[in-house]
This record gives structure tokens, sequence and C-alpha cells, in this order.
């Protein structure tokens, strides 16, 4: 592995441990030469299924694309940038185990949606409106009214309007 800093090949693993439920191994090396610090995450590349579009073009998967969705969401919340690359991992961990070659790309919405439900109340109520395209106020109220009951008295009831039109 070279150093991203200098390009010198000694580079020295400090840590080294499992994250995102074990899938990954996050790596703390140290460079020899100019004793700069990163990060190397590892996972198994497996096979992702295939994604069908609403048109029924096929595309292949496309974490970033998946990710910079998540992060408009979360944009300005409170939430870790591990807590988003775990949630990113978990959601490919799901496709992965359902071992089909092709997944809609409306099952991966939804599995933004359940990620984003455990992460941040705003973020998914910003993806869900977007996403799906809430059919009236009604139906709209009636997510907001679930997230206020499941978390109390919550940004979800004072309104963070920023997301909603
Ligand atoms: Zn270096």
């Amino acid at each position: 592995m070279h150093c991203p800093f200098c390009g010198d090949h000694d580079t020295r693993v400090s840590d080294s441990r499992l994250v995102a439920d074990g899938d990954q191994v996050r790596r703390r090396r140290q460079c020899a030469r100019c004793q700069e610090r990163f990060t190397t995450y590892e996972t198994a590349e497996l096979m992702m299924p295939r994604v069908v579009k609403s048109d029924g073009s096929r595309a292949s998967f496309d974490e970033h694309k998946l990710r910079a969705g998540m992060l408009r969401a979360l944009e300005k919340r409170p939430v870790s940038a591990e807590a988003i690359e775990v949630a990113v991992e978990r959601i490919r961990q799901t496709l992965r185990s359902r071992g089909e070659r092709e997944v809609d790309a409306r099952d991966i919405g939804e599995l933004v949606m359940q990620a984003l439900d455990d992460l941040d109340p705003v973020a998914y109520i910003r993806f869900a409106s977007v996403y799906r395209k809430f059919q009236d106020l009604n139906e709209f109220r009636a997510e907001i009214d679930r997230l206020a009951g499941a978390s109390g008295r919550d940004e979800a009831d004072r309104g963070d309007a920023d997301g909603e039109r």
C-alpha cells in the first residue's frame, strides 16, 4: 500500500478492526517515511445485482449514487460519516444476500428509506417526500405523525421544513 501523501511503499498497520457488522476491515496505517496516518477499508468483492429501473431499463448498481442520495437527505443533519457508511454497507449486504441477479430500483429506494428512518427523522422525510412523491397532504402528515409518535417531541414536529415542499 503506497502512502497517499508521499508515495512511499513502506506503510505500517497500527490498528485493524472489523466494522459494518464484520463485513469490512478498517485499518489505520502510518507511513514510515513522512509519518502521515491514513485509513483503508477492505471489503469482499461480491456480485451486486443489476438494477431494474421503473422504465424497465437495466443498470449496474451504483454505490456512489446511493450514497449521494443519502448525503443529500442528510445534509446539515447530526449524523456521522461513519454511521452513513455503515448504513450504505448494510444496504449492499442486504442486496447481495438476496442472491438475485436483478433488483428493482424501487426496492433499493425502500431500503434507503428504512436506513434513513433509523438514522434521522428529518432526512427520512426529505428523502421520502421526493422519492415516494407523497400522493397528498394526508399521506405526508401520516408519516410525520408516525415519526413524531416514534421519537416523542423530536425535530419532526418542530418542523425543520427546508426539505419539505
Ligand atoms: Zn508518506
